[in-house]
């Protein structure tokens, strides 16, 4: 029977060193280096918003999954209750008043998006404080330029400190008008960037959050 051949011919073949198989780390396929310092930017925010550490831990996919799925009610709640806070913001990003109804009703008008700070992939949840409402072409700036060459080979349960663009802010301030927040540093001149590196340094407390949350899920 040529089957039981095949198999036979098989187990003479896999009659390898098994001893040096017992060596191999499975979980050596995860990258966890948490030591490693985030990538290099020549710059320290982007369009306005300042690069943040962080650390990056790709959650299991349905987890992820989950998250994606649930995220279309959490932001129809987000936009609502920004339609009721945010107005003259809304205004002040361009939108005329039936855009600004729509988001009133929960929806997001087109050339909009509500980003995820940070993103699902990263751990991040479908919180409103994770939230911020902008427009597109800088939004997509965030991941091209900045999240997508730091994390684009991360698997699922990879960490990583990564820097991510970074605003308190649940509707995006375009630098050009930033006369609503603190008139202090905003109102400078544009390039004049000041030399500090807060960036660079971890953030204990919004750190922990991430990691503990992500971690429970
Ligand atoms: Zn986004």
């Amino acid at each position: 029977m040529s089957e039981y051949n095949f198999i036979h011919e098989k187990r003479k073949g896999g009659k390898k060193p098994s001893h040096q198989q017992t060596n191999t780390n499975v979980s050596s396929n995860v990258s966890s280096d948490l030591n490693a310092e985030p990538m290099k930017f020549d710059f320290d925010e982007i369009h306005g918003m300042k690069l943040k550490e962080v650390v990056w831990e790709v959650p299991d996919q349905k987890v992820r999954k989950r998250r994606r799925s649930q995220f279309s009610n959490v932001r129809k709640e987000f936009l609502q209750e920004i339609g009721r806070t945010h107005e003259e913001q809304l205004r002040a990003l361009g939108m005329t008043e039936k855009q600004i109804d729509m988001v009133k009703k929960g929806a997001t008008p087109n050339g909009f998006n509500v980003h995820h700070k940070l993103p699902i992939h990263g751990g991040g949840l479908n919180e409103f404080s994770n939230f911020i409402l902008m427009p597109i072409p800088p939004h997509d700036d965030l991941h091209h330029l900045v999240m997508d060459p730091q994390v684009a080979n991360l698997q699922t349960g990879a960490k990583k400190r990564v820097l991510i663009p970074w605003s308190d802010d649940m509707v995006y301030v375009d630098p050009e008008h930033k006369q609503y927040r603190t008139n202090d540093e905003n109102s400078t001149k544009k390039g004049s960037k000041k030399n500090q590196h807060t960036c660079a340094a971890m953030d204990p407390v919004f750190q922990a959050a991430f990691a503990a949350r992500g971690s429970r899920n």
